[in-house]
């Protein structure tokens, strides 16, 4: 298992959030990597997958613009010296950059942990891939919203099924070059693809796969597809996902998914760790609403804003509510 995902399990197991937020207190002050970057280096995707807000059609119209290329020594500079993580692609689309190598090789060159990229995989041609690799991709996450031809097809407009099955016989390929090279799955679960999961190793078992994320459906505005209930799932949980985690276990795949009593959780997460810890970088925003990319660093903002004392602060305060969206924990089994 990968540093960041023995992270991930550490971090369920210490369950008290302020020993946590101590933690990232004591790191920050020491100078030490601690947070995540997630950067999404194009505001626009190829697909208009049905649970998805591409699929809004106003949603859509806000979703515009690119970083430059000047801006990667820039965010360089700024960020990835203290970043444990570089995700490139959270909502939208990368392979659409035109810089991906440049960008994964700065972060290789500044010691970036753990560099991952999540795609749809349905523009990439194998060179494209193998390329990626070989600059240091750390990890590529493939969207996926069905296990069967018709259901893949169905609920992600614009892909193909024989594309995403050749991208994973190629991925299957660059692992026997790059044996730490990790390939993951992002399986988006709603109550009409929930029972082919039973499929899953029978259709996907030739190929190659590390980690399977089970991520139940949430509401990301007026979609195409909009039944978001998760009792469904709930219901049939002993039934598919019980059965789903011995199979990963059996097969040496890292599954990460919510815990059955999740799914009954109404109220809201405490969102103090991931406020701390999530950097979100896009076109024209960098962090903070007041960071200017520019002209300043972590360090030089942190101390602009007094960062080290609003995070051990944050260690007395109260629990801070998420807004609409519910956040589940993901059990790394
Ligand atoms: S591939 Fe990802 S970003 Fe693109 S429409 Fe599908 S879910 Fe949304």
């Amino acid at each position: 298992m990968s540093t960041v995902y023995s992270f991930l399990k550490l971090n369920h197991y210490i369950r008290s959030i302020r020993v946590k937020l101590f933690g990232i207190w004591m790191l920050h002050c020491m100078g030490r990597r601690y947070f995540g970057l997630f950067l999404d280096p194009v505001l626009a995707c190829n697909l208009r997958c049905r649970m998805c807000y591409f699929s809004d059609k106003n949603k859509r119209k806000n979703m515009k613009g690119a970083l430059k290329e000047t801006d990667l020594p820039l965010l360089a500079r700024a960020f990835f010296h203290r970043a444990l993580k570089l995700q490139i692609g959270c909502g939208a689309e990368p392979s659409l950059f035109r810089h991906n190598r440049k960008l994964i090789e700065m972060a290789k060159s500044c010691r970036v942990p753990y560099i991952s990229m999540t795609t749809n995989g349905n523009l990439f041609s194998r060179a494209d891939i193998h390329e990626l690799v070989a600059a240091g991709l750390d990890e590529i996450t493939l969207s996926l919203h069905g296990v069967r031809r018709k259901t893949y097809e169905y609920f992600m407009p614009g892909a193909s099924f024989d594309k995403f099955l050749s991208t994973m016989e190629c991925l299957t390929e660059i692992k026997s070059g790059f044996p730490s090279f990790k390939v993951r799955l992002n399986y988006t679960v709603n109550q009409d693809n929930l029972m082919e999961l039973q499929d899953l190793f029978s259709i996907l078992g030739q190929y190659k796969f590390d980690i399977l994320q089970i991520r139940p459906i949430q509401q990301m505005g007026d979609t195409n597809y909009c039944n978001f209930s998760w009792n469904v799932i709930y219901d049939a949980y002993d039934r598919i996902l019980e059965p789903l985690k011995i199979n990963c276990r059996r097969q040496g795949i890292t599954l990460l998914m919510p815990e059955k009593e999740d799914f009954l959780k109404t109220e809201n997460k405490d969102t103090r760790i991931v406020d701390a810890t999530y950097f979100y970088v896009r076109q024209g925003y960098f962090w903070q609403d007041d960071f200017d990319l520019n002209t300043e660093t972590y360090e030089s903002y942190a101390h602009r804003k007094h960062l080290s004392w609003r995070l051990l602060k944050s260690v007395f305060s109260k629990p801070a509510k998420a807004g609409e969206k519910r956040h589940l924990n993901y059990k790394v089994n």
